[in-house]
């Protein structure tokens, strides 16, 4: 009986993988150029450290971890986002005491959770994400999204459209709330079980319902917009003129609360609007976190961050038929005919690839037609080709497979003529 993969996960096989590290290529000179620096944190933490970081009331600490208790008895889980950890690790590891503030990282991993499989969703999937931990300047959070907006842009997403909200600061959130509940509760019995208990808990994560999205309270809701105080709205305005000033155009959703209870001031995501996109449309989500560094133990310093997956930026890539050119094709395909020609492309191959080259040759026993085939299938730029009559004179064939020119050449001279040539192309 033959294994199947896991539902929700997926193999990322050749062919597509250089899809990712062309992603990831770009997002990580762009993190570079923003001065983020990588972090990477354990695949597993504490249970404990997504119930306090991500929140007690979200459907990923309540439904979704894939949590399990090792053979010490200790309660550990997958982690399901990556923001929880990487402010563990900067309370642990003192990074409010660098002088080099905010500190500003960026991550790239997977992440699990048990969620219902579909398309855009994954029970395992890879999110890039940074957080800017130690400021509370607006113009930080104008970074941190146009970083986001500059990586998309780079792999030439169009059809992306950034969505931007407030929900304020504690105050204000306070008054929200009280609002919401007065909205919500005398037809809370209308609503699904999980919002009748958000309705006391966190009652801005109603909002969020995708099952009560229809709900005619939830069009009629107030708007956080018009709770909140002098001091959130005046660092909204500049948030948004920031923006401004950048070039990045964005909507307002004052709708937007997002589902990890950690947010407060700017929370933003960026949707595809591109045709034939999946329904689910949101590409990343980010937000501002203020609370979390002292609920997690460390000193009372602000933050921000955003994560995207990788998956469905590949998805809004295909959608926007966006194809690029995969730069792995082959320089050298060495073809040798006889043994001993054959024992001595061993090491000439070798010193092709040692001297940067890409270089391949016939493990198969392959007559040298079919060699030449294998040639062509890795689209080799150059043949070579090695015969006994050409062993014994120390020379060697070279032929571009673009212009069909042929070339006789000592064999001593071969690595640094091809090394030549190939600097040419
Ligand atoms: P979140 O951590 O839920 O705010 O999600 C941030 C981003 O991660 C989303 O905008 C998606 O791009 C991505 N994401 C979240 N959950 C999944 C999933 N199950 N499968 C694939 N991507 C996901």
């Amino acid at each position: 009986m033959s294994i199947n993969i896991p539902r929700g996960t997926q193999d990322i096989l050749p062919g597509t993988v250089e899809k990712w590290q062309h992603i990831e290529k770009i997002a990580t000179e762009i993190c570079r150029n923003y001065q983020y620096k990588e972090i990477r944190t354990p695949i597993f933490e504490h249970t404990e450290l997504f119930q306090r970081g991500v929140g007690d009331t979200t459907d990923i600490v309540q439904k979704e971890m894939y949590t399990f208790t090792d053979r010490g008895d200790r309660s550990l889980t997958l982690r399901p986002e990556g923001t929880a950890a990487v402010v563990r690790s900067f309370v642990e590891n003192k990074m409010f005491g660098d002088p080099n503030q905010p500190v500003k990282l960026y991550y790239n991993g997977p992440m699990f959770r048990y969620e219902r499989p579909q398309s855009g969703r994954y029970r395992q999937f890879v999110q890039f994400g940074v957080e800017a931990i130690g400021s509370e300047d607006p113009a930080i959070d104008a970074e941190v999204m146009a970083l986001v907006m500059d990586i998309y842009k780079t792999a030439g997403l169009q059809k992306v459209e950034l969505v931007l909200n407030s929900l304020g600061d504690k105050d204000s959130r306070v008054a929200y709330r009280n609002a919401l509940i007065e909205h919500f509760q005398p037809r809370i019995g209308e609503f699904c079980e999980d919002c009748q208990s958000r309705l006391e808990k966190n009652p801005m994560r109603i909002l969020d319902c995708k099952k009560d999205r229809e709900h005619e309270l939830m069009k009629s809701a107030p708007s956080i917009l018009d709770y909140l105080n002098e001091y959130s709205r005046t660092y909204f305005e500049k948030v948004q003129s920031y923006l401004t000033a950048l070039g990045i155009d964005f909507t307002i959703d004052p709708t937007l609360v997002r589902g990890l209870d950690y947010y407060n001031h700017t929370a933003f995501e960026v949707m595809s609007r591109a045709d034939g996109f999946g329904a689910i449309t949101t590409l990343c989500g980010g937000g501002r976190y203020n609370g979390l560094v002292s609920q997690m133990g460390g000193p009372d310093v602000p933050g921000i961050g955003f994560a995207f997956s990788m998956e469905r930026f590949l998805a809004a890539m295909e959608a926007e038929g966006i194809a690029w050119e995969d730069d792995n094709r082959l320089d050298c395909y060495v073809v040798s005919l006889g043994e001993e020609a054959k024992d001595y492309t061993v090491k000439l191959v070798h010193d092709l690839r040692t001297a940067g080259m890409k270089a391949e040759r016939d493990y198969q026993n392959r007559k040298m037609k079919a060699q030449f085939k294998a040639a062509d299938r890795l689209q080799a730029r150059f043949v070579a080709i090695l015969g006994e009559d050409e062993l014994k004179e120390n020379k060697i064939n070279i032929k571009d497979m673009e212009t069909g020119e042929q070339q006789e050449i000592a064999l001593d001279q071969f690595v640094e003529t091809l090394r030549k040539k190939m600097e040419e192309k």
